[in-house]
C-alpha cells in the first residue's frame, strides 16, 4: 500500500505523465506532415521509400492488414528481381526496411477518420490525429472470403485469392475456383494452364460473369462448371494442406466431397474506401478514381495500388502506382500555386 507520501508523489507522476502525454498530443496535432500514407502494402511501401528519399519524411500508417495481401502470400515468383521467388511477407518486409532506412516513419493502427475538406488534411486513428500537406490512400482491397474456420486456417497453404501468384504451383492437380463473376471465369481459364481439371463452383444455377467470359469458360474442356452448390468446409486440416472441399447442393441438400488440392477463392473483393465515401469519387464497386495519374478530385490527395485497381490487382502494378503517387505528392509540394 501506498503511504501519504508516496501516493502524492505517485499522483504527481502520474500528472506530470498526463501533462507530458497531453502536451506530446498537441505538438502532435500542430506538426504537419509533407505526406501521410495510409496503407503498408506494396503500394504504400513503394510510396514510402520514394517520398522518403526525397526527404519529405513521410509517415506511413499501417492500416488493419499491414503489410497488405503480399503479407498472406507464400512464394510470389513474378515479382521482378527475383530469379527463385521470394516469399510474400520478406518481400514487404524488406520494402518496410528500406522505406525505414530513409526515414520513413511507420505506426501501427487503422484510419477512423479524414477531414479533407480544408488543409493541412486531418487524419484520425483512434485517439490520435495528424495533419498532412499531401494524403497517399494506400489501403488496398481486401478479398472476400466464405468465412469458413478451416478456409482462413489454409490461407497460403491449398487456399488462395490469387490465381496469377500461386497458379504456377497448380500444376497437374486437381482444383476448384469458387464463385460465379467473371473474376471465378477468368482465374478458373488461366489456371487451365496449369491444372488438370479446375472445377468451378457456384452457389446460383445463373452466372453473373459477362457471357463473354461464360463462354470461354464452357468451351474449355478442362473447367467443369458446378451449380448450385455451396461450399460447407475446406478439408485439410490437421495436416496443413488442402486435400478437398464438402459441398452441399442446394436445391437437392446432398452432401458431396470433392478431392482438390487447390481452392482459388474468387468472390471479389470489397476496396477499402468506405471512410471517403461522399468525399472522394468512386466508381459503383466503391474503387476510387484517379485522373492524370493517382490524382484524386481533392487536390493533394492521391490514390495507390488496388484501392483504385481492380483490373490489374499484381504486386508489381501497386508498387509503380505507389511510385507515381510519391512523384505526384513531391510535385504538389513543391508547386508555388498550391501553397
Ligand atoms: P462479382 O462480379 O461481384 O462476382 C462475385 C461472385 O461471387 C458472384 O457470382 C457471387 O455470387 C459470388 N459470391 C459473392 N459472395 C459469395 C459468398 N459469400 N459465397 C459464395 N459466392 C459468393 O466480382 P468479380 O467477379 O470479382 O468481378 C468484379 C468486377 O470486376 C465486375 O464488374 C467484373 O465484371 C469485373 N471483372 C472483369 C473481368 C474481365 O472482364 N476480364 C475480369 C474480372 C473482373 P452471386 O452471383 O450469387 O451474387
Amino acid at each position: 500500500m501506498l503511504n501519504f507520501g508516496s501516493r502524492a508523489l505517485h499522483r504527481r507522476a502520474r500528472l506530470a505523465n498526463l501533462i507530458v502525454n497531453g502536451h506530446a498530443l498537441n505538438e502532435r496535432k500542430l506538426f504537419v506532415y509533407n505526406v501521410i500514407i495510409i496503407g503498408s502494402g506494396c503500394a504504400g511501401l513503394t510510396a514510402a521509400i520514394y517520398a522518403a528519399r526525397a526527404n519529405l519524411k513521410p509517415f506511413v500508417i499501417d492500416g488493419f492488414e499491414p503489410g497488405g495481401q503480399l503479407s498472406l502470400t507464400t512464394m510470389v515468383e513474378n515479382y521482378p528481381g527475383f530469379p527463385d521467388g521470394v516469399l510474400g511477407p520478406d518481400l514487404i518486409d524488406n520494402m518496410r526496411k528500406q522505406a525505414q532506412r530513409f526515414g520513413a516513419e511507420f505506426k501501427a493502427g487503422s484510419i477512423t477518420a479524414v477531414d479533407l475538406s480544408k488543409r493541412p488534411f486531418t487524419i484520425s486513428a483512434g485517439n490520435e490525429s495528424y495533419q498532412a500537406r499531401t494524403l497517399i490512400i494506400a489501403a488496398g482491397a481486401t478479398a472476400r472470403m466464405l468465412g469458413l474456420e478451416n478456409e482462413r486456417k489454409l490461407v497460403g497453404h491449398g487456399v488462395s485469392t490469387c490465381a496469377t501468384c500461386d497458379g504456377y504451383f497448380t500444376r497437374g492437380k486437381e482444383i476448384a475456383v469458387v464463385g460465379g463473376g467473371d473474376s471465378a471465369m477468368e482465374e478458373a481459364i488461366f489456371l487451365t494452364k496449369f491444372a488438370s481439371h479446375v472445377h468451378v463452383l457456384h452457389r446460383r444455377p445463373e452466372f453473373r460473369a459477362s457471357k463473354i467470359m461464360l463462354d470461354r469458360a464452357r468451351a474449355n474442356e478442362k473447367i467443369r462448371l458446378v451449380t448450385p452448390v455451396i461450399v460447407e468446409d475446406v478439408l485439410g486440416e490437421p495436416r496443413g494442406a488442402v486435400e478437398g472441399i464438402r459441398l452441399r447442393n442446394t436445391q437437392t441438400n446432398d452432401v458431396t466431397t470433392l478431392p482438390v488440392e487447390f481452392v482459388f477463392v474468387a468472390i471479389g473483393h470489397v476496396p477499402n474506401t468506405k471512410i471517403y465515401r461522399g468525399v472522394l469519387d468512386m466508381d459503383e464497386n466503391g474503387y476510387l478514381i484517379t485522373r492524370q495519374g493517382s490524382k484524386t478530385n481533392v487536390r493533394g490527395v492521391f490514390a495507390a495500388g488496388d484501392v483504385q485497381d481492380h483490373h490489374y490487382r499484381q504486386a508489381v502494378t501497386a508498387a509503380g502506382s505507389g511510385c507515381m503517387a510519391a512523384l505526384d505528392a513531391e510535385r504538389f509540394l513543391e508547386d508555388p500555386r498550391e501553397a
